[in-house]
């Protein structure tokens, strides 16, 4: 590989494939470092509002991600409280946005195997597969990148490196010892569906966003309309890292059960087999992204809060403007580390934003007795119109 247009990205999750694909589109060499043997995903569904799709569709992606998309009509704001509907998001013809990009629902294992399938097509991409980044060094002309694939340890001279290794990245570790991502206290449960076991009035064509005390839960379709992706976000002192921890189903209907939850809920949370638990960590807001030739990207830079169903979109975003910003100095690789800073630079305000939204609608869906209340008032009062208004800044963002 030619030195002065590579770069490493640590991580092959959904923002380090994205900015593989996005950076080889202007004209850089990508070595993609993933420690996985195989990229494979838990069962897990991913909600893409505008502002991702339209960089995946840019990207080319879209004729491969059609056959397992699904556009909802709607997002349904449910309150434990009455047991019914408080105000309903139409979200457009078809999940077109008047953003002229659509809203997907898509399952995460079909969303990475597209940009896999996009990047094992790219000759200007090398995915290594089973190989683990260890540590980086800087030098005045290079970056030079250490990694290992079993016994054997590797150097990789490059111009630049990407952490895109998630919320619990190698490479902040060594850019930022002591930045490290923190515990919520909550737990985000997750489990699918055979949509044909559920009646066909919990099955719509929507996402279902249920509020309750101290907890929420969120279902909506996926894979065709076939399954439904079911999460429950609970406080909790369980907080070790990882996807895919199996949970106890007793624990998580006992929770149900005793907040009193209306029977629909109930009955999407019984009909789950497998429960798989995440602890939810986040970065706090504001943090430093870049230092010289090395930059973080996605959850490695800002794991948020998952309530705004943004994380996996901020990635995508971060992933485009990255390549936008690098694009701008490939005939001046020696300046690199302007290009980083100014990426840097565009994105953390916004995400810093997200990561605020995030949180706060955590505690407006967590709220209790009369609290509770007064928020579906308000919900009902503001109206659909002008809640769906709040979602704008997010939603209509263009490279
Ligand atoms: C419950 C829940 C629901 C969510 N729902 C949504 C949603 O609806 N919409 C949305 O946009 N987002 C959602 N998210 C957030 C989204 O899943 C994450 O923000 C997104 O996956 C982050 O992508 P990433 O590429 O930054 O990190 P990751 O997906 O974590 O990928 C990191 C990769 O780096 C690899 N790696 C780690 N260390 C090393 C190393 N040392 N060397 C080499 N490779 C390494 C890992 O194996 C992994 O493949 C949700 C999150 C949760 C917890």
């Amino acid at each position: 590989m030619a030195l002065s247009r590579t770069i490493v990205i640590a991580g092959a999750g959904i923002g380090g494939l994205t900015a593989a694909l996005a950076l080889a589109a202007r004209g850089f060499r990508i070595l993609i470092l993933e420690k996985a043997e195989r990229l494979e995903e838990a069962g897990a569904g991913l909600q893409l509002s505008p502002n991702a799709s339209r960089v995946l569709i840019d990207l080319g992606l879209q004729p491969r991600l059609a056959p397992h998309l699904m556009t909802p009509d709607a997002v349904s704001i449910m309150s434990a409280r009455s047991g019914g509907e408080v105000i309903r998001l139409p979200l457009g013809i078809a999940g077109e946005f008047h953003a002229a990009a659509p809203y997907w629902l898509i399952h995460r294992a079909d969303l990475q195997s597209a940009l896999l399938a996009e990047v094992n097509n790219h000759p200007g991409i090398e995915l290594r597969l089973g190989c683990q980044f260890e540590d980086f060094d800087v030098h005045s002309t290079d970056v030079v990148v250490g990694h290992r694939k079993g016994v054997a340890r590797e150097h990789e001279p490059a111009l630049a490196l990407i952490g895109a290794d998630g919320v619990w990245s190698a490479v902040r570790q060594q850019l930022f010892p002591d930045t490290q991502a923190e515990f919520a206290g909550l737990i985000a449960w997750r489990g699918t569906i055979d949509a044909r076991q559920l009646p066909r009035e919990l099955t719509p064509h929507r996402v279902q966003l249920w509020m309750g005390p101290k907890a929420h839960l969120v279902a909506y379709p996926m894979s065709s309309g076939k399954q439904i992706n079911v999460v429950a976000i609970m406080p909790g002192a369980w907080n070790r890292p990882g996807w895919s921890a199996p949970g106890d189903p007793a624990e998580i209907k006992n929770h149900f059960a005793a907040s009193r939850w209306p029977d629909n809920a109930r009955l999407m949370i019984g009909a789950v087999d497998d429960w798989r638990r995440w602890a939810l960590f986040t970065m706090r807001d504001g943090g430093v992204w870049h230092k010289g030739p090395v930059a973080l990207l996605g959850d490695a830079a800002h794991a948020m809060l998952p309530f705004a169903a943004q994380g996996a979109g901020m990635a995508i975003e971060d992933a485009a403007v990255l390549a936008k910003c690098c694009g701008e100095f490939i005939d001046d690789p020696a300046n690199i580390a302007v290009a980083l800073q100014r990426y840097a630079m565009m994105r953390r305000s916004r995400v810093g934003r997200v990561q605020r939204t995030a949180r706060q609608s955590g505690q407006i869906y967590h709220l209790r007795g009369p609290m509770a209340l007064a928020r579906d008032l308000t919900m009902r009062a503001l109206g659909a119109p002008r809640l769906q208004a709040r979602q704008d800044w997010i939603y209509d963002w263009k490279l």
